[in-house]
C-alpha cells in the first residue's frame, strides 16, 4: 500500500477572497481562512526556532496584511505564501496545510488554540 500523502490538485485564492481554498488529490476540500493561515505561520520568524506551531492573532500585530499576494509551489512537497504586508518567509508544507483544513473544519473559531507539530 502506498502511503502517498494527498497533494493539490487546484488551489483557488481569488483576489478579495478571505479563505484559500485546496482541492486534493484524494476529492476533499480544505477551506482556509487567511487569518487562520497567517496566525500558524510556521516560519522562524513568526515561530521562533523550538516547540511547537502556535497561533499568533494576525488582529493584534501591526502592519499585518491578510491579503493573499503570491502562492508558489516549493519543491513539490509545499507552499510558499506571500502577504500583503510583504511577509513570504512561511514555507508551507502539504501535510501541515491538510491538518490545518482538518482541523478548522473540526473546530471552527476554537482553532486558535490548537498547536501543531513542525
Ligand atoms: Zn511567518
Amino acid at each position: 500500500m502506498d502511503t502517498q500523502l494527498p497533494a493539490p490538485v487546484e488551489i483557488r485564492a481569488p483576489e478579495g477572497a478571505r479563505t484559500m481554498e485546496i482541492l486534493w488529490s484524494d476529492g476533499v476540500t480544505s477551506a482556509l481562512h487567511h487569518r487562520t493561515l497567517r496566525g500558524f505561520c510556521p516560519c522562524a520568524t513568526c515561530q521562533g526556532h523550538q516547540g511547537p506551531i502556535r497561533f499568533l492573532d494576525p488582529e493584534k500585530m501591526a502592519a499585518v496584511n491578510l491579503e493573499l499576494k503570491t502562492i508558489e509551489e516549493t519543491g513539490r512537497y509545499a507552499l510558499r505564501l506571500g502577504w500583503g504586508d510583504g511577509h513570504e518567509t512561511g514555507i508551507y508544507t502539504f501535510r501541515y496545510l491538510r491538518t490545518l483544513g482538518d482541523r478548522s473544519d473540526a473546530l471552527g473559531e476554537k482553532m486558535s488554540s490548537e498547536r501543531f507539530e513542525r
